[in-house]
């Protein structure tokens, strides 16, 4: 497999990181019964395991909950350590939406022994994405972005940047701290309330004003 391309205006860019933040929006923290971070949770997934629009979405065979999660998705257009909030978003090249799909019942297995996400959250195809459109601070509003997930058509996730408990100055700023941003670096930012379960046959849709829609569909190996 070639590595993974992502052009826009002109530039070339060559993902080689996933970060994904967990538990940056209250509700969802919520409805999981979980505790409000203190600092941004990052967890990665693996560049391999993303796929673009339309292409068929495999169910994993070692859980039995396939969960949902819309996100807004970020790519870094260059090079930074320890950014400083005000300078965060002229490092975004990109934006779009994204699918963290998650093993719940794996999930809830791996939390209650202290163990790695890694089986729950980064699996192959696990990162379903849209394509990035190019980022402009004066079109796109990352503060007030609302996005949607349907399935077979039912609303099951309806969420806006606003109600970030980290907005993405914050994680840009936070996440060159910890590791050098690069060009090409991708940034799943949470998911909203909603979350649920996935089935085979179904199809899920992803959608915002700002990137239009993506959609998959689901089916048993
Ligand atoms: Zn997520």
């Amino acid at each position: 497999m070639s590595a993974l391309q992502v052009s826009i205006n002109d530039q070339s860019y060559a993902p080689q990181r996933i970060f994904c933040i967990g538990k940056n929006y209250d509700e969802h923290v919520k409805e999981l019964g979980g505790q409000t971070p203190e600092e941004p949770v990052v967890f990665m997934k693996p560049v391999s395991s993303i796929v673009a629009p339309g292409e068929t979405l495999l169910m994993p065979r070692h859980g039995n909950l396939l969960h949902h999660e819309v996100e807004v998705v970020l790519l870094i257009g260059r090079e930074g350590q320890d950014i400083p909030e005000a300078d965060a978003l002229s490092y975004i090249a990109g934006v779009t939406l994204g699918l963290d799909l998650t093993l719940r019942d794996v999930q809830g297995r791996l939390k209650k022994t202290g163990l790695p996400w890694e089986l729950s959250k980064s699996f192959e195809q696990s990162a379903p994405l849209g394509d990035f459109k190019a980022y402009d601070s004066n079109s796109i509003d990352l503060e007030n972005f609302s996005f949607i997930c349907s399935v077979n058509g039912d609303l099951r996730q309806q969420g806006n940047t606003c109600d970030m408990l980290f907005p993405v100055r914050s994680l840009i700023s936070t996440l060159s701290r910890w590791w050098t941003l690069r060009p090409g670096d991708i940034i799943y930012t949470g998911t909203p309330a909603g979350v649920g379960p996935l089935d085979s046959g179904d199809v899920v849709v992803i959608e915002s004003p700002v990137t239009g829609s993506f959609s998959w569909t689901l089916a048993r190996d």
